[in-house]
């Protein structure tokens, strides 16, 4: 299974690198667990692979209980 919930929504990878990217990427992997924790509330951080354009390949964070996010850029 690689939907999982992000403040209360259920979200695909697709979504959850649109919610850290801010526009849809191409492709996106599995989301998987960061092993982090969120820096502003302490929650469970995920990670995402995704390609916003064929040339780039990007790894976002997301924090599940907040709006917290990053990527490795
Ligand atoms: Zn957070």
């Amino acid at each position: 299974m690689s939907n999982r919930v992000v403040q209360g929504r259920m979200v695909t990878p697709e979504r959850l690198a649109e919610l850290v990217e801010g526009e849809r990427p191409m492709e996106a992997e599995a989301i998987e667990d960061a092993e982090r924790d969120c820096p502003e509330c302490g929650g469970n951080v995920l990670t995402v692979g995704y390609m916003p354009s064929v040339t780039e390949f990007v790894v976002g964070y997301k924090c599940q209980d907040c709006d917290w996010a990053e990527t490795d850029r």
